[in-house]
């Protein structure tokens, strides 16, 4: 139902004139059907929202992208050069980069992780350090 400001009386949503005094001017509708509804209420305009806008894809989220592929990628095959890649790459794009700072924070653990683990392994293979420099706290 809306009401319409002329007269006062309650009008069906869908007239465009007022069937009481034929005024084309009414308030906003508002619904007697569906008890509970309540009328949309009016969205204030949005003020433009101030400080750090959305950084636009760089360069530097290159790097973070870059460094978590090679952090993976590092698992499985040329540690020694993928890993410390996949670290420097994840800080520069960790504290250069605006955008996916997750990404770059797991990057670089992941790359730090494999890192150790690997070069103490290959110092153990190489005989540089005993089995006890590689063994874990549950094994
Ligand atoms: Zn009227």
């Amino acid at each position: 139902m809306k009401k319409c400001i002329n007269c006062g009386a309650d009008n069906k949503n869908e007239n465009t004139f007022c069937s009481t005094c034929g005024g084309s001017n009414f308030e906003s509708p508002y619904s007697t059907d569906a008890p509970g509804v309540q009328p949309p209420l009016p969205v204030p305009p949005q003020p433009p929202v101030y400080g750090e806008p959305r950084k636009p894809f760089g360069i530097f989220d290159v790097f973070t992208i870059l460094g978590f592929v090679s952090s993976i990628v590092g698992l499985m095959c040329i540690w020694v050069v993928l890993e410390p890649l996949a670290m420097v790459s994840s800080i520069l794009g960790f504290f250069k980069g605006g955008r996916y700072k997750g990404l770059a924070a797991a990057g670089f653990v992941i790359a730090l992780i494999a890192f150790i683990i690997q070069l103490f392994t290959a110092l153990y293979n190489g005989n540089v350090i005993g089995k006890w420099a590689i063994e874990g706290v549950l094994h």
